[in-house]
């Protein structure tokens, strides 16, 4: 895989019955005509995982989890482990995400010992990053986002592939984004808290922006210096969205 080829990651969050499989097929389809010119993962719901890795065993679309437990297995009534994940068919998971960051608590230190059972279990983890409004306006975005990464990359990633997702809170299903400057200077930022964290190994571990992306701002975004890719929530529910998201990281 070339490095500048961008990685296109669809978060369903809680959507998606069986039905949705057909959008799944239509990513798929596309993708595969992208020729890997792009990379593309869909993360559907863990009741999916299973289902949407045999529709696409074949294709070119990978299958993700949405979070998973930071223990291979036991009493943790609900739970997902990454180990369930990869049997599943799943090859990546995103972990910490800002929904189960602020809905359940994640500290940064769960995140790491999250990702290092992805690692454990052969899954390659998606890291979520990003600042609420308030810190923003407060001028501590690039201080929350530079503590969040370093508090949540484990050492064990030196040398395994991961990615991380620059995902500012209040971009998230709003609607809003920050402007391109501003996600220039945080891709920037994270970038460099991931060589302090881990070393120059890790200077091309892809950097994911997502909040908000959609067909008509994806191509602006993904062309701003230091973005690898995007992580896509909404637009990635519907292969009409999605697919020209796709299109424009080629
Ligand atoms: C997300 O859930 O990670 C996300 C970025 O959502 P949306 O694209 O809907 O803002």
């Amino acid at each position: 895989m070339k490095q500048s080829v961008k990685m296109i990651v669809g978060n369903w969050k809680m959507h998606g019955l069986g039905g949705a499989l057909d959008q799944a097929r239509a990513i798929d389809e596309a993708a595969k005509a992208l020729n890997g010119a792009c990379r593309v993962a869909l993360c559907p719901p863990s009741t999916l995982i299973d289902r949407m890795a045999t529709v696409l065993r074949d294709g070119e679309a990978a299958v993700g989890g949405q979070d998973c437990h930071a223990k291979p297995s036991g009493a943790f009534t609900g739970s997902v482990s990454a180990e369930m994940l990869a049997d599943a068919g799943a090859t990546l998971v995103i972990l910490g995400h800002s929904e189960r960051r602020s809905a359940f608590g994640e500290t940064d230190a769960e995140v790491a010992a999250k990702v290092e059972a992805a690692i454990a279990a052969g899954l390659e983890p998606i890291v979520c990053v990003g600042e609420t409004l308030a810190q923003r306006e407060a001028g501590e975005a690039i201080a929350v986002v530079s503590a969040q990464v370093e508090g949540s990359l484990p050492d064990s990633l030196s040398e395994r592939p991961f990615a991380v997702a620059y995902e500012p809170v209040w971009a998230i299903g709003t609607g809003l984004t920050p402007t391109l400057e501003q996600i220039a200077e945080v891709h920037a930022a994270v970038r460099a808290a991931i060589v302090k964290r881990l070393g120059q190994g890790a200077r091309t571990a892809p950097i994911l922006y997502g909040g908000s992306v959609k067909p008509d701002n994806a191509r602006d975004i993904l062309a701003t210096p230091e973005v690898g890719g995007a992580l896509v929530g909404g637009a990635s529910l519907k292969a009409a969205d999605f697919i020209p998201i796709m299109k424009a990281a080629v």
